[in-house]
């Protein structure tokens, strides 16, 4: 069932100038399997000499990248979504293999990932400007986009393919160059899609990809850089915040996509059983472990009987197993301390009075395996209803009303993505627009896609990925005033 490393065929050094290397430190990083807790391999653990030989790179390349004809840089991201379809198997049994998530999740992964390389491609040849005639008459305002310089890119665990493309995609097609900091728990995938971006044809230095046990250090200092313009990140509102911070001293610009706590409210007039289905994707898609996971399940009084039950028999009946085993439906958390926090918070509700209708405990055996749960009578002090899970955990709360489901809704710190399912359009359209997120999933389970503008709002992050929202976080408008 688990292959050896080999047959991936995998390219695990730092990559710069289109180079592998070794780090300058010549230290590695062990990197484990969540479903066995065996060692994978091992990747370098770059040092600020390596982090400065990458941005030496990203500036050598810059110029010429810049210059690149949008048609060539176009042609390019094709060819790079080509090439993860046609290796699409063997990228999603690596994901598996180092995240841990069932293969099913990790085949949507891909082909998720891959798409933000074609949908780039379509819009680097759709890099419009503006021309105006200023109010007075009296010049031309014309409004040029150019590319916004070096982006250092850092991209979470959860999905270490599609947060990685979904960076490097719209980075390329503005004419960026980029260093890439996977998430040390995931370092892999990043490595096998800097290969196919070489082999797609993306000159030496444009990316570069590093590895590191001191993400702050190495980061703190190419953000001293000032060749370094922008900053794309994907992670915790924690770690976001420090780098905003950082940010700061030399006004980089900054993308941020950060955390959330999703409610998923039900009406009593939705389709029960679309409701169902829905949250079967919105709670357990990636095993919970992801930013727009249904966090906190609003039901309505009349049909909280009906929806909990169907709810705890569907997750009931997942099969939990290795994340590379074709038969697993929910695969392992990623590491233990996400297994104890995921208990922790398990437990707190249920000392506070939650019911467990369906799992509840961590399964005994090697890897990080936690039963797919569903919680009846959740307290509102539940710390689960406040923070985001990040596991196969899904917490239902009674309303009575739909004031009451909407001020439960935006009783959150976070923004990122709502559910929301009744057969009442008006009332669907009302909610969405008095939900405080980013995103709202209206009778739908899911809210990606690459053709429209992902992020949040309050402290899920600042700016937007996928559309053509995304390709403008690395750009910088020019305008230029004049008259003939
Ligand atoms: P994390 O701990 O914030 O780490 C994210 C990345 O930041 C990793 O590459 C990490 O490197 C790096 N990092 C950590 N501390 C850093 C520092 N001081 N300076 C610079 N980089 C630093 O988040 P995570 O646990 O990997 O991912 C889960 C979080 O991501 C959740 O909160 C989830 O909601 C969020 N997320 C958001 C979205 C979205 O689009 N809004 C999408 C996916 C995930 P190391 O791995 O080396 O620590």
């Amino acid at each position: 069932m688990h292959k050896p490393l080999t047959a991936y065929d995998l390219p695990n050094e730092l990559f710069i100038d289109g180079r592998w290397r070794p780090s300058v430190s010549e230290r590695r990083i062990d990197v484990f399997d969540p479903s066995t807790e065996a060692l994978i391999t091992s990747v370098p653990d770059a040092t600020l000499d390596d982090a400065a030989a990458a941005l030496d790179a990203a500036q050598a390349a810059a110029g010429a990248w810049a210059a690149t004809p949008p048609r060539r840089r176009s042609d390019i991201l094709r060819r790079a979504y080509e090439l993860m379809t046609r290796d699409a198997e063997k990228i999603a049994q690596l994901i598996s293999r180092e995240n841990g998530k069932a293969l099913g999740d990790a085949r949507g992964e891909v082909a998720y990932a891959a798409e933000f390389f074609r949908w780039y491609a379509e819009e680097a040849v759709r890099i419009n400007g503006e021309i105006s005639i200023a109010p007075s008459g009296q010049a031309r305002t014309i409004v040029q986009y150019q590319p916004i310089g070096i982006a250092l890119l850092i991209t979470p665990w959860n999905f270490p393919a599609a947060m990685a493309t979904r960076k490097i995609g719209p980075a390329l097609a503005a004419g960026c160059t980029c260093v890439l900091k996977p998430a040390t728990e995931t370092p892999l995938t990043a490595f096998l899609i800097a290969r196919i971006l070489a082999e797609a044809g993306v000159p030496d230095g444009v990316v570069n990809v590093l590895t590191t046990s001191t993400a702050g250090k190495l980061t703190n200092a190419m953000l001293d850089d000032p060749r370094v313009r922008k900053l794309s990140f994907t992670g915790s509102t924690e770690v976001g915040r420090v780098l905003l911070r950082k940010a700061a001293d030399s006004i980089v610009h900054c993308s941020m996509e950060l955390g959330g706590n999703a409610p998923f409210i039900v009406f009593d007039d939705a389709d029960v059983d679309a409701a169902v289905e829905g949250a079967m994707i919105a709670k357990m898609r990636n095993g919970g472990e992801a930013c727009t996971a249904a966090n906190r399940l609003y039901v309505h009084r009349k049909v909280l009987a009906e929806f909990s039950e169907k709810l705890a028999q569907r997750m009931g009946a997942l099969a939990v197993g290795d994340g590379v085993d074709a038969s697993t439906q929910c695969g392992p958390l990623v590491n233990r301390a996400s297994l104890d926090k995921v208990g922790a918070l398990v437990d707190d509700a249920r000392s506070k009075g939650a019911r467990v209708m369906t799992g509840g405990a961590k399964l005994d055996r090697a890897g990080f395996f936690f039963q797919p749960t569903v919680l009846a009578d959740v307290p509102a002090n539940a710390d689960l209803l406040h923070e985001e899970i990040f596991g196969p955990v899904a917490p239902i709360v009674a309303f009575d009303d739909e004031d009451e489901a909407v001020r439960f809704a935006n009783d959150t710190e976070y923004g990122l993505v709502a559910y929301v399912y009744t057969r009442d359009l008006a009332r669907g359209m009302r909610v969405s627009e008095r939900i405080e997120s980013g995103m709202i999933a209206l009778n739908r389970g899911l809210v990606s896609d690459p053709a429209a503008p992902f992020g949040g709002v309050k402290q899920s992050g600042l700016g937007r990925e996928g559309a053509h929202h995304g390709l403008l976080e690395f750009m910088e408008a020019k305008y230029i005033s004049t008259n003939w």
